[in-house]
């Protein structure tokens, strides 16, 4: 039933016109959420009372199948049924060789580096157009729900999702026709269901415990000011409650002397022995024991049980939070909360596991398997500015730049700007007649490009043939709201431009980052010496080429013992660069300016002072 809200001191009625749904794309469930009289709520199916859309898509003759009715077919039509599509979310099919067994669809084999195809029956769908189904069955439950069209979304991803996951999800909402305002990374909605970091002056470390159907993370977040950063993140992406359901059924299998290859050999009964077994794990996160009689057999569970045989997967979970704490350089008693999400924290086994690292500090009231879509809800509402609390900022993990002369890193934006952001610097060529220009981007926090991440690269093609030094090439970095970085450059003289849309296909995981923000420390004064040498050398060189054309331009006024001057003293520069030597190189450009600054002034040219403090050169 729709809800008409009514604004009390201005006596009339608030049309929701803008309203924006969070949604939740999970692995194995999705949802929908929206925030009603204030508080965030799950769209309910229509037919089970139940928020939860298991991301299963069936494919038959061209009719498409979402949810618990595909879930089914998993029994009855494995072949044209697939799930676990977002493990393939913005990959390639050389990423996903090594998973290949984990699935039991096929993908198409021709490029190996073109984005992924799955196959169902005669056709081939990416991940993103089998994801775009599944979007499109929430945004439909939520039109039914509340009456009117839906048409703007927020969509959760986990953190440590890179460019092109995100934009592939994005694309997936553009495709089921939603206008994707926002992705949020997964703890950060969770904690925005508990309303973490919504107020001012908010400062705190704290856990996200998330372990789903197949796959577990641990996201360690500092929160300030409705700033959300991911202090670190570890998990195993084969590693959730898919593992729970195959140890009780291989424990079946091996009490009752099954033939396990040929059970599972058989797809239609292998999924239907493994959806017994996740059954009765449910069954056991709130009873003692369970049975039930599956063809011939009867099979049998009790908790003690069942705890036994998860035992080894919870703690892999808790190895990876002792890793995730180390990659933080944390102690348990450093956070603040845990927060519990996915639908595998409702086993009291796993439950017990976190209290006892982290203490009774667990935050569970939520439904786990809602939270996060729930806090999607939360940011939507802000977005739609009906909620006035903090906008939610995410921050850049490391610095971006372009390569100058020499291979050096110039850093345009930052690490830890806050995102969307903006900013630009003037650049300029090294040689003469340039005429294309080629920008390349990187990540990192070293001083030379080659120990960064390369993202990308673009030529500026035809400026005007001109002096080196003399064009003006702005760049420009635009990080939107999502972290999706696009680079302008633009010649000022003569207006040729260029951009790009910066999508790295590889993303860094949060190990990498870190690694790469400690070799940055470890290597800083090795970096700085390199650095300055490089300096020197692309000075020196470009005061050589500014001398020679200052005495071309200026031949018919100076006198022959200054020419000869001028061109020994850059001929000692020229020579001292291949050495190395950065203090031999720095002298012998300060004896040339000096030399050459009272001939520069007396010419009234500028042309070789503009050399020597011009912008730098690309
Ligand atoms: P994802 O984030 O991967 O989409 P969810 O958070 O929805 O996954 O979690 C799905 C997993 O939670 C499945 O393995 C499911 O069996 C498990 N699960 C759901 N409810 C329960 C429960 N009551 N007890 C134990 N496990 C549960
Ligand atoms: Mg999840």
């Amino acid at each position: 039933m729709a809800k008409v809200q009514i604004n009390m001191k201005e006596g009339r009625a608030v049309h929701d016109e803008n309203l924006i749904v969070g949604i939740d794309l999970g692995t194995t469930n999705s949802l929908v959420a929206y925030i009603l009289d204030g508080q965030p709520v799950t769209v309910k199916t229509n037919d089970r009372e139940e928020a939860l859309v298991p991301s299963i898509i069936s494919i038959e003759e061209g009719q498409v199948l979402v949810g618990e009715a595909a879930k089914q077919r998993l029994v009855s039509n494995p072949g044209q049924t697939v799930y676990s599509v977002k493990r393939l979310m913005g990959k390639s099919l050389n990423d996903v060789l090594h998973i290949q067994p984990y699935f039991s669809y096929d993908l198409k084999r021709d490029d190996p580096d073109a984005l992924v195809r799955i196959r169902i029956g005669e056709n081939y769908f990416t991940p993103i157009e089998l994801s775009a189904e599944i979007l499109k069955q929430l945004k439909s439950l939520a039109e039914n729900h509340l009456k009117k069209n839906v048409t703007q979304a927020v969509i959760t991803v986990p953190a440590y999702f890179n460019d092109a996951q995100r934009q592939a999800t994005r694309d997936a909402g553009r495709l089921a026709g939603l206008d994707v305002l926002r992705i949020i990374n997964e703890p950060t909605a969770a904690s925005m269901a508990y309303g973490l970091g919504l107020q001012e002056g908010s400062n705190e470390i704290i856990a996200v415990y998330d372990l789903g159907g197949g796959t577990f993370d641990l996201s360690i977040l500092h929160i300030q000011d409705g700033v959300f950063e991911v202090l670190s993140t570890h998990g195993d992406t084969f590693l959730g409650g898919d593992d729970f359901d195959r140890a009780i059924m291989e424990y079946w299998i091996d009490r009752h002397g099954m033939d396990k290859e040929a059970l599972l050999a058989d797809k239609s009964r292998g999924q239907s022995l493994r959806l017994l077994a996740e059954q009765s794990k449910k069954h056991l996160s709130l009873h003692e024991s369970f049975s039930a009689v599956w063809n011939e057999y009867e099979f049998t569970l009790t908790r003690p049980e069942m705890e036994k045989l998860i035992d080894p997967i919870i703690q892999r979970t808790i190895q990876s939070c002792h890793q995730a704490l180390r990659d933080a350089g944390l102690n348990p008693g450093d956070l603040s909360k845990v927060i519990m999400v996915g639908g595998s924290t409702r086993v009291p086994a796993v439950t017990k596991a976190v209290k006892d690292l982290f203490g009774d500090k667990l935050y569970d009231k939520l439904n786990p398997d809602e939270v996060v879509a729930l806090g999607a809800a939360v940011q939507a509402n802000i977005l739609s500015g009906k909620d006035q609390r903090f906008l939610l900022i995410d921050v850049t993990p490391l610095s971006l730049g372009i390569e100058t002369m020499g291979g050096l890193m110039d850093v345009i934006i930052p690490r830890n700007s806050k995102i969307p952001s903006k900013a630009g610097r003037q650049y300029t060529t090294s040689v003469d007649g340039q005429v294309n220009l080629k920008i390349s981007i990187y990540q990192g926090e070293r001083e030379l490009v080659s120990h960064n991440r390369k993202l990308g690269e673009f030529i500026l093609r035809n400026i005007p043939p001109m002096p080196a030094g003399l064009p003006k090439i702005e760049i420009q970095f635009l990080i939107n709201a999502d972290g999706i970085l696009t680079v302008r450059a633009k010649e000022l003289r003569s207006g040729v431009h260029s951009e790009i849309e910066v999508r790295s296909q590889y993303g860094l995981s949060e190990e990498e980052m870190a690694r790469m923000l400690l070799e940055s420390v470890k290597y800083a004064r090795q970096d700085m010496q390199a650095k300055a040498l490089q300096e020197a050398i692309n000075e020196g060189k470009s005061i050589i080429l500014a001398t020679e054309r200052f005495i071309l331009q200026n031949e018919a006024h100076l006198s022959r013992e200054e020419t000869d001057a001028l061109r020994e003293k850059s001929k000692y520069i020229d020579e001292m660069i291949p050495t190395g030597d950065k203090d031999r190189i720095i002298q012998g450009i300060e004896d040339l300016n000096q030399y050459s600054a009272p001939i520069a002034h007396r010419m009234l040219d500028l042309n070789i002072g503009q050399a020597l403090q011009g912008t730098k050169a690309i």
